[in-house]
C-alpha cells in the first residue's frame, strides 16, 4: 500500500430520507474518529446535503456532492452549481460518474468543464473513469482509461492536479456484487500514477489520492488496500449502512497500520 490514510467515501445515489440522512451521518461522525487517520466522506442527494452537513460540521467527516453543473447561475432548469454544493456544505463533488455517462450523456468534454468549475471554488473533484466489460475482453482497458485522462484532465496545471482525486470504478463492478481481484485492480490503479507522472511529474503523483470502487464490502477491502496504488474507496451499496461502511474503512486502516509499522 501507498502508506496514505484511507480515503473513504460513500455514494448514496438516489437513496436515503431526511431521517436517514440524519441517522447515517450522525453514525458515522460518532465512529470516525475511532478509526483515525481515515478519511470519510459522505455523498448524498442534493436535498441532503445541507441535512448531512449541519451534522457533520466542525467534525472529520467531510460531505460532498454527486455532480453539478460548470455554469456560475442561469437559466439551466434542474442542475446545481459548485458555489451551490459549497454553501451548503460540501467540500468536495463526484464527476463523471458512469451512471451519468451512461444514462445521462456524461461525456469526458463536460466531465473536463465540470472539474474546471469545481476547482474554481474550492470543491476537489472524485473524478471516476473505468471500462466497460466489453472494452476489458477487448484488451482495451488502458486504452480506455488514458483517453478518460487525457481529455477529462486536459489543461489543469500541476496545481489544480494536486487537488482531484480519482476513483478508478469498472464499469462491469459497480452494482452488481463483482469486485475486481486486488490485481486487477492494482494494475489499473498503477497504470493511472504513471500517467499522473508523466502528466505532472513524480511528486504530484505519489501524493495523488486514487480510490476503487465497484461492489466494495468490508470482505474484501483489507486486501485491495494492501495494494500499493489504492489509496481509498468509493462505495454505493455498502456506504448505505453505517456498520459496513465504518468497517470497510476499519479494514483498511488494518492494513493501514500494518504498512506504518514496518
Ligand atoms: C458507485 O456507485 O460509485 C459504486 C462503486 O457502487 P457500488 O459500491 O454499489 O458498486
Amino acid at each position: 500500500m501507498s502508506g496514505k490514510a484511507p480515503f473513504i467515501a460513500g455514494n448514496w445515489k438516489m437513496h436515503a430520507t431526511p431521517e436517514q440522512a440524519r441517522a447515517l451521518t450522525a453514525a458515522i461522525v460518532k465512529e470516525a474518529s475511532a478509526v483515525r487517520p481515515a478519511v470519510f466522506v459522505v455523498i448524498p442527494p442534493f436535498t441532503l446535503i445541507a441535512e448531512a452537513s449541519g451534522i457533520a460540521r466542525n467534525t472529520p467527516v467531510l460531505v460532498g456532492g454527486q455532480d453539478l453543473f460548470w455554469e456560475e447561475k442561469g437559466a439551466f432548469t434542474g442542475e446545481i452549481s459548485a458555489s451551490m454544493l459549497k454553501e451548503a456544505g460540501c467540500s468536495c463533488v463526484i464527476i463523471g460518474h458512469s451512471e451519468r455517462r451512461q444514462r445521462f450523456g456524461e461525456t469526458d468534454e463536460t466531465v473536463n468543464k465540470k472539474i474546471g468549475a469545481a476547482l474554481r471554488h474550492g470543491l476537489s473533484p472524485i473524478v471516476c473513469i473505468g471500462e466497460s466489460l466489453e472494452e476489458r475482453e477487448a484488451g482495451n482497458t488502458m486504452a480506455r482509461i488514458q483517453r478518460q485522462l487525457d481529455e477529462g484532465l486536459r489543461g489543469f496545471d500541476r496545481s489544480a492536479a494536486g487537488r482531484i482525486v480519482i476513483a478508478y470504478e469498472p464499469l462491469w463492478a459497480i452494482g452488481t456484487g463483482r469486485t475486481a481481484t486486488p490485481e486487477q485492480a492494482e494494475e489499473v490503479h498503477a497504470f493511472i500514477r504513471k500517467n499522473l507522472e508523466e502528466k505532472y511529474g513524480n511528486e504530484t503523483s505519489a501524493y495523488a489520492i486514487i480510490l476503487y470502487g465497484g461492489s466494495v464490502k468490508p470482505a474484501g477491502a483489507y486486501s485491495l488496500f494492501k495494494k500499493k496504488n489504492i489509496d481509498g474507496f468509493l462505495v454505493g451499496g455498502a456506504s448505505l449502512e453505517a456498520g459496513s461502511f465504518i468497517q470497510i474503512a476499519k479494514e483498511a486502516r488494518r492494513a493501514y497500520e500494518e504498512e506504518i509499522e514496518k
